[in-house]
């Protein structure tokens, strides 16, 4: 189902748009200086959306000076309080995430919603398995759909107050529930969706978690920004969400290095190669696949498939580009000729 669009300040969410990666600032939100340099660290990365919890009145004081220096929209992360969320949209959020089951009294919700409708902001309805309502809780229906209900009690509330620039997020930290929850939800709503393992675990394991899950819900046309939930630094996210993002073919950010596993068949020293070659091409921005190959079983296919390929044999090596071989050269060249080859393109 095509989702609609929303502006995230100058960031569309939905509609087709590409996948917007998103992270959160791990700094205390007042404390301006390394929330800034932190801020500035996950641009550098190639963070798109930046979210930082705003649990306090100094939290929203140090918006406005983040907000300038910010050259990526910030969103403002508020739990319990509407005062805070409020104060947050009149500091310049670009959006605010909300559960609004903690908010408060309908009356409290209704005043954000009113702030958020007057300033155009959106709101991002951010369900977690941790903190579902006890209504919800209770009802007789597996995990999935108990996410999946407290959306659409919410979405339902907003709509009442005739509110419906909205983005949604159903996250758990089970990786299957959260597939399930996202596709029911998708099958339901047409608000853009944002996706999330949460608390997916450390750097590898969170890495391996959030690629499952994020990555079969991309497979399946379903979800419209992302990010990564890592116990690290949130920086360590960005590539994560890169790569799961260019993975699943929805964005393209550098070269695709594609190599053998090797085996006794293999004839060259492939492991450094590839390493140096993905790291030489990071900085290309070339969306080219380029295949390194150990041996001349599967070497020529492969290297022929993919725009630059190099199927490696005794000492020396083939050298393709656009499918064509072009040149056989010494192993101690292989680099360069792959360098040059992608250079030519
Ligand atoms: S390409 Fe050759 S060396 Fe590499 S894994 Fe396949 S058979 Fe082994």
């Amino acid at each position: 189902m095509t989702t609609k669009k929303i502006m995230v300040g100058k960031i569309p969410i939905g509609a087709g748009s590409p996948v917007a990666i998103q992270s959160m600032t791990n700094t205390k939100t007042r404390d301006v200086e390394a929330t800034t340099a932190q801020i500035e660290a996950l641009v550098e990365a190639g963070c798109e959306l930046i979210r930082v919890s705003v649990p306090d009145d100094e939290s929203v004081e140090a918006l406005p000076a983040l907000i300038k220096s910010a050259t990526v929209p910030l969103i403002a992360d508020i739990h319990f309080r509407a005062d805070l969320a409020i104060k947050s949209i009149e500091a310049g959020v670009a959006k605010i995430r909300i559960n609004p089951g903690n908010i408060g009294a309908r009356e409290k919700v209704a005043a954000v919603v009113l702030a958020a409708k007057k300033a155009g902001v959106p709101i991002r309805i951010g369900v977690n398995s941790g903190s579902l309502s006890k209504t919800v809780r209770a009802l007789d229906v597996p995990a999935a759909q108990k996410l999946v209900a407290s959306a659409l009690e919410n979405i339902s509330l907003l709509e009442e107050l005739d509110f419906d620039n909205i983005v949604v997020s159903v996250k758990s930290s089970d990786v299957m529930e959260t597939i399930e929850a996202y596709r029911s939800l998708a099958g339901q709503v047409d608000y853009p969706l944002h996706l999330g393992v949460t608390e997916s675990g450390t750097r590898e394991t969170g890495a391996l978690r959030s690629a499952v899950g994020l990555g079969a819900l991309l497979a399946d046309g379903i979800g419209d920004t992302i990010r990564v939930s890592l116990a690290a630094d949130p920086v360590e996210e960005i590539d994560v969400a890169r790569q799961i993002l260019q993975a699943v073919g929805a964005r393209r950010f550098y070269p695709e290095v594609i190599a053998c596993p090797t085996c006794a068949r293999c004839e060259i020293d492939l492991f450094p190669l590839a390493r140096e070659l993905k790291d030489r091409l990071k900085s290309s921005g070339k969306p080219l696949k380029v295949a390194v190959m150990g041996c001349v079983v599967n070497g020529p296919g492969e290297a022929a498939d993919a725009d630059v390929g190099l199927a490696a044999g005794q000492g020396k090596g083939v050298i393709f580009r656009g499918g064509q071989a072009v040149k056989t050269v010494p192993e101690a060249e292989f680099l360069s000729a792959l360098l040059a080859a992608v250079d030519e393109i």
